[in-house]
């Protein structure tokens, strides 16, 4: 780098301080109201990316956001993969609670209550993540995109990531000529040595819609809300929120962007206020906000009473979101919200088609295929290029095969580095690599006599999945706007695609688009990614 490194943070500070490119911290962990920010984890400087692979994420959004939407309303699919007295809910009783209660609500008919739930509009925000992975296992035909994982709940940073974009567009442009060398190794790195620029490819930092377009397709679903019920009282969005989030400034941009572009007000609330605050209309479905006495609740210092039109979830998605327990308060307005007529982001078979084990059951032969007809397959779906982006993954549960039991073996004889081990959770943190995983298998395995070998039942919550092997590129990574470790070192990447999708309650699509990406770098020492849990940071793809 041409360029002294204190120079370059300091750009990267002061830009993100005046772009909001930031994160809360609690300057005292016993008072909530003392909060400070600073500059979010970053990595400083953009990271090499193929612009074919960047094409690829973007055309397969739509596809994934329709295969969410199609699973969803599959009820028997859903038990089919999670449940069982073997299957995944036995062993996990978060995933068991989302299922009983999508179970209850969308399968069960009773002619005594009426079913606001199935007639309620849908809006999907998701992220579908991937990493570069040689192709066919070898790095001489370079790098293809392997799905690690698609999120269908709280997919965060596209507020974050717009503004990580434009610092990363600034600094490559500014700096063009300091940061020449630098980029092009990285470059070369992902491209190999003989790379060079092709006229007709897209190069550099593209431009990140998502801080327009996830606000967008909330509007089409308010709107959408709004012309079905003809509301008689003002109308909110919710945004149900952690207590305690640092965050913040990532969520608080959506809602101000759903101000200024739709003037739709947003009111954020925890699962455990929204049991007092919160009721469903029991003739209508409508979800009505109270606010209390002191304004909580309430868009402006008028305490009125509010119809939800939308509900966005930032919480929700852990176990420790529902701190009253299984029976517990944050259940019960998770329940509420569900039945009501309010339009949902996500349902709960949009959470549901999110988990780690379906991700696992439609790598399966043919299992993608059974959710289009023939006459779809080629013209509003691509499967083969879906196919292409999953990675392997194998089943350790009631309906593990030959294949899977293969792969089980091979960790246990000394390939554990070519295997990740992940339980049905999110936000970072829950996998096991190497030798702890080879470990948490091998003491869940019996071999018989013939010397094949049994899963023990502890093994039915997770998945087993091909270890991918991004290429490795230089990075400074910057925590609180500090340079971390000794400065330039070796890292890898993780690209986010967003997508939005709205489905009426005829089931009809009313929209679907690519919407916005996310990159996230991290240390190739670093085994676990996420961004809030530490492990990754902030970055944009510079195309090549
Ligand atoms: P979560 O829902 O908790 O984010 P992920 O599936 O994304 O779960 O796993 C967390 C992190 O673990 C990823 O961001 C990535 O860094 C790493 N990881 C997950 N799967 C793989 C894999 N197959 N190969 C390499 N790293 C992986
Ligand atoms: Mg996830
Ligand atoms: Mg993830």
């Amino acid at each position: 780098m041409k360029i002294p490194l204190e120079k370059l943070t300091n750009h990267a500070n002061s830009y993100a301080a005046a772009n909001g490119l930031q994160v809360e911290v609690k300057r005292d962990k016993t008072d909530s109201k003392s909060v400070a920010y600073q500059c979010a984890p970053i990595s400083l400087l953009p990271n090499a990316f193929p612009s074919s692979a960047f094409q690829d994420a973007k055309c397969l959004a739509p596809y994934f956001n329709l295969l969410v939407d199609r699973i969803s309303k599959d009820g028997t699919f859903l038990h089919d993969t999670l449940g069982g007295e073997h299957g995944v809910v036995s062993k996990d009783d978060y995933t068991k609670k989302l299922l009983e209660l999508y179970t209850d609500i969308y399968m069960k008919e009773d002619d005594n209550r009426p079913n606001f739930a199935k007639e309620a509009d849908a809006l999907g925000i998701t992220r579908s993540d991937y990493m570069l992975n040689p192709i066919d296992g070898n790095i001489d035909n370079g790098y293809g995109l392997k799905q690690v994982e698609l999120n269908t709940i709280a997919a965060s940073f596209a507020g974050l990531a717009v503004n990580v974009a434009g610092l990363h567009k600034q600094l490559t442009e500014r700096f063009d000529l300091e940061l020449e060398e630098w980029l092009d190794t990285n470059r070369k790195a992902v491209m190999g040595q003989e790379y060079s620029a092709r006229e007709d490819t897209e190069v550099g930092v593209p431009t990140n819609p998502a801080l327009t377009n996830l606000p967008n397709a909330m509007n089409v679903a308010h709107e959408n809300y709004i012309s079905k019920y003809s509301p008689s009282i003002p109308t909110v969005v919710l945004f149900v929120v952690q207590e305690g989030e640092t965050n913040t400034v990532d969520q608080r941009m959506l809602e101000f962007q759903l101000w200024n572009n739709h003037k739709v007000p947003v009111v954020r609330m925890s699962l455990t206020k929204a049991k007092s605050q919160l009721k469903m209309d029991e003739v209508t479905g409508a979800l009505y906000i109270s606010p209390d006495a002191s304004g909580d609740g309430s868009v402006g210092s008028i305490p009125t009473k509010y119809e939800v039109s939308l509900v966005y979830f930032r919480a929700g998605y852990a176990p420790t979101d529902y701190p009253d327990g299984y029976d517990g308060i944050e259940w019960e307005s998770r329940e509420t919200i569900e039945r009501s007529r309010a339009t949902k982001c996500p349902n709960l078979g949009y959470h549901l088609a999110g988990t780690k084990k379906v991700q696992q059951e439609l790598a399966r032969h043919g299992v993608v295929e059974n959710f289009f007809g023939k006459d779809e397959i080629g013209k509003i779906i691509d499967i083969e290029n879906m196919r292409e982006a999953f990675a392997g993954l194998y089943s350790l549960g009631e309906d593990v095969t030959d294949v899977d039991l293969a792969a089980v073996n091979e960790v246990i004889t000394g390939k554990e580095d070519q295997y990740v081990l992940k339980p049905q959770r999110e936000g970072g943190g829950y996998n096991y690599y190497g030798s702890n995983m080879a470990k948490k298998i091998g003491e869940n395995i019996s071999r018989n006599k013939d010397g094949t070998i049994s899963l023990g039942e502890d093994l039915a919550e997770f998945i087993l999945m091909q270890r991918l092997f991004p290429p490795k590129q230089s990075a400074v990574l910057l925590r609180a706007g500090l340079v971390e470790g000794n400065g330039p070192s070796e890292s890898i990447s993780e690209l986010g695609c967003f997508g939005t999708i709205v489905r009426g309650s005829d089931g009809k699509i009313i929209h679907n688009e690519y919407s916005g990406f996310l990159l996230r770098t991290k240390f190739s020492n670093v085994d676990e990614g996420g961004v809030a849990s530490g492990f990754a940071t902030l970055s944009s793809p510079y195309l090549c």
